[in-house]
């Protein structure tokens, strides 16, 4: 997210799903689907979704690092470790370009997208910012009052916090954020790092970094969809 935003960003997103809604109706439903014709041998289908890009490069750190770039290397390397896993992942951004030609139409595209994917989970892939520079760290975020969203954010924080050895480990956050209400899976936001920082924009840069954030992500994951098997859940939006 971009620093300071955290208020606005919420008001932009009553603005934007409102947009979301007319622009439904407008239109009409012309949705391109992104639903795969099978689900994984794991029977998991996960999105992620790279924050930004295009017009909209999100956080720039002390040194010019945009944060729209960094968000989908790490969601690219996920991708392919999922696959491994034999997860199902879709993208919503598979290149450097934006979705639409404004923040609104690039955000509907992502609901859409999130929405016909009937996906199990879906992760919003950011790096943070903050007018206070020592602020350094992953954050994930999850949708209020959704207690398995909750669930997943704290397994995925500890996976991040442990594999990347953080030495102030932050804790979740909940708030009102569009991307996480375009579905009713469990929805998260993984601020990876904050690019305010310094020393963490250049670790956020080398790709061996963005391996390691992606390696924690996916085990948190793991970890989530193993503690929901194990429960006996057909899928976690069955709740
Ligand atoms: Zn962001």
């Amino acid at each position: 997210m971009r620093k300071g935003t955290h208020v606005r960003t919420r008001k932009m997103s009553i603005l934007v799903s409102l947009l979301c809604i007319l622009g439904l109706v407008v239109t009409g439903v012309s949705m391109r689907s992104v639903k795969t014709a099978a689900k994984s041998a794991q029977g998991f289908c996960i999105v992620l979704d790279a924050g930004h890009g295009g017009f909209d490069p999100g956080a720039i750190g002390p040194g010019g690092v945009c944060e729209d770039g960094i968000n989908l290397a790490i969601v690219k390397e996920a991708q392919v470790l999922l696959q491994e896993r034999g997860y199902t992942v879709l993208l919503t951004r598979q290149d450097a370009d934006a979705l639409g030609q404004t923040k609104q139409s690039d955000m509907q595209q992502r609901r859409r997208m999130i929405m016909d994917s009937g996906c199990d989970l879906m992760i919003s892939v950011h790096l943070n910012a903050n007018a206070d520079a020592s602020c350094r760290g992953p954050v994930v975020l999850y949708r209020t009052g959704d207690e398995v969203s909750r669930e997943a954010a704290q397994i995925l924080q500890d996976a991040l916090n442990e594999g990347l050895k953080i030495e102030k480990p932050r804790i979740i956050q909940t708030g009102e954020y569009f991307i996480l209400r375009c579905t009713e899976a469990p929805s998260l936001i993984v601020e990876c790092g904050f690019v305010s920082n310094a020393q963490e924009e250049a670790l956020l840069s080398d790709p061996e970094y963005q391996t390691q954030v992606a390696q924690e992500l996916v085990r948190g994951v793991d970890s989530a969809v193993r503690l929901w098997r194990e429960r006996a859940r057909p899928t976690p939006r069955n709740r």
